[in-house]
């Protein structure tokens, strides 16, 4: 992150005495959750480092949710850094950049973290070689909302905390959708993973302004800052920056207590506003922003920076020296690995993410991309085996599941294939956040049931879509 090692250029000093942003307590508790071992003692206390710039970059074209990036460059191109290599594939989607200059290898084939193939542009990088910038807005109060949301998302900026969804496309709610409350969500429930919390540590006054920017496109009144309260130095950043802050929120604590960060739980923790079954946040007037999405904002805002880099965890106790990375994208995992020391032992799982939402991977040569938050590199000793029992009815994952379903009585449905029947004991609401199975006690693979289900419903609705297009 060596650009923001400059002070900001656009943080406006407050000639006011005192905090008008307090720390408060969450006023709203949310039904269910977990407590799963958190380990993020292994790599919270290591600052940020610059990872050196590796020698080839293999960078996904779907590293966001929707249409796939389409490749602008060919082999054989010079390419500097920061220049477009990909232009967004649809409305749903976002345009990608070269996190470094170089000669373009190859538009070649890859596999995202979930195993699923996609093109990538394949970078000989040169560390010598120039770099662009977009056209920045560091006034961006003097300019119009509506042009700062287009530089969002020429910036090729998605979701940084979940599945990548398009940030333009999220700020550009229908007029019937007003939004009065902007959260920034620093609450990094997702065990051993730590990328947020070093972010809010030590740029806690880039999303401050990021906050700003994303209230200013949005015309919202209130901005909150959440976050978990096993980060009491992330709490206490956030604080210091948003000192004369002059806006109505607060910094709020809440909870340690998995998922906290999952947005619907998190607009209920902090406003005591409920998104209807099957709508979205935007339906309570809420907008739901990652911290490293904010930084991205900020960054892109004020510097004229495209996101091409991430801050990502690399953890667990295989690992040797486990730390944070800022990185570009397309490093592979082994790369990454590699830079944290190495693993100390064989990894008997390692996870792209974290253990509750994450994917296990098996090969370490994938690409790293704009959601990729972290590694964990599992020891032996952290698994346990375990067979998978009938259910027994004992109702713990109903206690637990904080979109309060009946997870035993989807599981029955997909198992015995009555996908239908899965449907309408709300499955989609499903926000497969792996709390029912962490708790089941004759261990049933709840959340693989409920993502295969849900992928054959995603597959008839495009099917069914395909066929409505194709008759017209
Ligand atoms: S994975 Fe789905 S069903 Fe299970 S606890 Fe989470 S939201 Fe509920
Ligand atoms: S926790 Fe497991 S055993 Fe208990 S009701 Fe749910 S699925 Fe059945």
């Amino acid at each position: 992150m060596s650009r923001s090692l400059h002070r900001p250029r656009c943080l406006k000093r407050s000639t006011r005495k005192g905090n008008l942003m307090k720390v408060i307590s969450a006023p709203y508790y949310f039904k269910g959750g977990v407590h799963p071992q958190y380990r993020k003692d292994l790599a919270s206390a290591f600052a940020i480092k610059v990872l050196p710039l590796p020698a080839k970059l293999t960078v996904p074209m779907s590293m966001h949710l929707g249409a796939p990036a389409k490749p602008v460059v060919k082999p054989g191109d010079l390419i500097r850094r920061n220049q477009l290599i990909a232009e967004a594939g649809g409305f749903i989607s976002a345009p990608v950049y070269a996190p470094a200059g170089g000669k373009v290898a190859a538009v070649a084939k890859t596999q995202s973290a979930t195993g699923a193939p996609c093109d990538a542009v394949v970078i000989e990088t040169d560390p010598n070689a120039e770099s662009v910038s977009l056209a920045a807005l560091p006034d961006w109060r003097q300019v119009a909302p509506r042009a700062v949301l287009n530089l969002i998302g020429e910036a090729g900026i998605v979701g940084m905390g979940g599945a990548g969804f398009p940030t333009k496309v999220k700020l550009s709610p229908p007029a019937d959708k007003p939004i009065d409350t902007v959260i920034l969500n620093g609450a990094e429930c997702e065990p051993y993973l730590t990328s947020d919390h070093r972010v809010m540590v030590e740029h806690a006054v880039q999303i401050r302004i990021g906050a700003e920017i994303i209230r200013y496109v949005l015309g919202a009144k209130r901005i909150f800052f959440a976050i978990e309260d096993n980060k009491p130095d992330a709490i206490a950043a956030m604080e210091k920056a948003c000192d004369g802050l002059e806006t109505e929120g607060a910094i709020v604590k809440l909870p340690t207590l998995y998922p906290q960060g999952s947005e619907k739980q998190q607009i209920y923790a902090v406003t005591g506003r409920e998104v209807p079954r099957g709508g979205l946040p935007m339906d309570t007037g809420c907008v739901v922003e990652n911290v490293s999405t904010c930084y991205a904002i900020y960054d892109a805002v004020v510097n004229g920076a495209p996101l091409t880099h991430r801050v990502i965890t690399v953890t667990g106790n295989a690992v040797t020296t486990p730390g944070n990375f800022w990185a570009p994208f397309g490093t592979s995992y082994r790369e990454l690995i590699e830079a944290a020391g190495g693993l100390r032992e064989r990894a008997a799982k390692v996870i792209s993410g974290g253990p509750m939402m994450g994917f296990a991977v098996s090969n370490l040569d994938l690409p790293n991309g704009k959601t990729t938050s972290g590694i964990t590199c599992l020891a032996a000793k952290d698994l346990t085996q375990f067979a998978s029992h009938a259910c027994i009815s004992c109702g713990r994952c109903v206690e637990a599941c904080p979109m309060r379903l009946e997870p035993a009585e989807i599981s029955q449905f997909v198992e015995a294939d009555d996908i239908d029947g899965a449907k309408d004991a709300c499955l989609m609401d499903c926000i497969e956040c792996g709390s029912c199975a962490f708790v089941c006690p004759a261990k049933r693979p709840l959340v693989h049931h409920f993502r295969r289900a849900k992928g054959v419903i995603r597959a008839r609705m495009m099917a069914e879509k395909a066929k409505a297009a194709a008759g017209k």
